[in-house]
């Protein structure tokens, strides 16, 4: 299937000045049309960026069939544009769909869409430092009914957003509200997908912590509040006597494709990673016993999030004195060098 193009009347004005996350569009974006009674994925087209007309009994807006992703273009020292692993976004995005007993976009299909809006938007990606442009794939129901059963038809839209560093602190360490109250997923639940549902119900907790002056919020599992899983929408790993611990991706935490590189890079290091359930209790242990070396975030907006501060049932720790830590520093560096073009990519996780 052909991806159809429809003229813009008139282009924006490119932003001067710095970004912000998420905040500008560019002049278009990838539309596809889902309809099960004629046979699945009927229309591809990129138009210009602009509002959609659906009907307020779209299923979505009742029922919340919705699934996003995330990832970048970057520009090269040479101008080039670079994608870091679409097929992995692919994938999970199917993961999603299918979770959401929504149809697969197929990988191809998805690449190839995501290839042709940054292709036709390439003037929009930013060259400065740490700027990137955002790509916003997501999906959601469409068909005019408000009994529950899964749609019939659905919109695949791509966006993109012309973006600066996600923190306008740029690598600095947050400070973490280990959250005790409310959870994020539970086993057999929706964790491991990007529907949007997951984010609508982690709100509540992140202002709880924005109110006690905390950036993001530590998750805990959802059965007993005792096993460490994500903070805030990234994985997050702590460096412990030397190791490196974070949360296996069962089900109940979003398979990150930062978190999956991230352990590449650390094993090709000589690093022991261990994904295992750790307790809360073992990490306020170590930190305890000045064990807990370095802790940080990981995911494709920030890229590498590191910890200052751990807060848990008003216990606090401090961790490396609230500096970046050497081996997240290290992290960083040599993901964003690879994303950026800085430096060879020996995985091929460029295209
Ligand atoms: N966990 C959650 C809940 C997220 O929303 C994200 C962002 N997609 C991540 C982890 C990190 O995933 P990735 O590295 O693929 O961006």
């Amino acid at each position: 299937m052909d991806i159809r193009f429809e003229e813009a009347a008139a282009l924006k004005e490119k932003p001067q000045g710095p970004l912000g996350f998420g905040k500008i569009y560019t002049d278009y974006m990838y539309v596809a049309e889902y309809d099960k009674n004629k046979g699945g994925w009927w229309d591809q087209a990129i138009v210009p960026f602009g509002p959609i007309e659906m009907s307020p009994a779209s299923m979505v807006l009742h029922y919340a069939q919705e699934t996003f992703e995330g990832l970048k273009a970057y520009r090269t020292k040479d101008g080039t544009i670079q994608l870091f692993r679409p097929e992995m976004n692919a994938r999970r995005f199917i993961n999603s769909n299918e979770r959401m007993s929504m149809p697969a976009v197929p990988e191809d299909m998805f690449v190839n869409a995501v290839r042709a809006l940054v292709e036709k938007e390439a003037a929009w990606v930013p060259s400065g430092e740490g700027e990137s442009l955002y790509i916003r794939p997501y999906m959601f129901a469409t068909e005019e009914g408000v009994g529950v059963h899964p749609s019939a038809k659905y919109k695949f839209i791509i966006i993109a957003s012309p973006s600066g560093a996600y923190y306008a602190s740029g690598v600095n360490p947050v400070k973490i509200w280990v959250e005790d109250e409310y959870i994020r997923a539970a086993p057999g639940g929706t964790g491991f997908t990007k529907c949007g549902g997951n984010y609508a119900g982690s709100l509540k907790a992140q202002e709880k912590a924005e109110q006690a002056g905390y950036e993001q919020v530590l998750w805990l599992d959802g059965v007993n509040r005792k096993y460490v899983e994500e903070v805030g929408s990234m994985n997050v790993m702590f460096l412990i006597d030397g190791k490196v611990v974070t949360a296996p991706t069962d089900g109940t935490v979003l398979p990150g494709v930062t978190r999956n590189s991230i352990i590449h890079l650390l094993k090709d290091w000589g690093y022991e990673v261990e994904e295992r359930h750790m307790s809360i209790d073992e990490l306020m242990e170590a930190a305890r016993d000045g064990k807990l070396q370095e802790a940080w975030g990981t995911g494709t907006a920030a890229v590498i999030s590191p910890i200052g501060e751990l807060c848990y049932k008003g216990e606090k720790h401090v961790i490396n004195d609230f500096k970046t830590g050497d081996l997240t520093q290290k992290l960083y560096d040599t993901l964003t060098g690879i994303q950026w073009g800085e430096l060879e990519d020996p995985y091929n996780w460029t295209q």
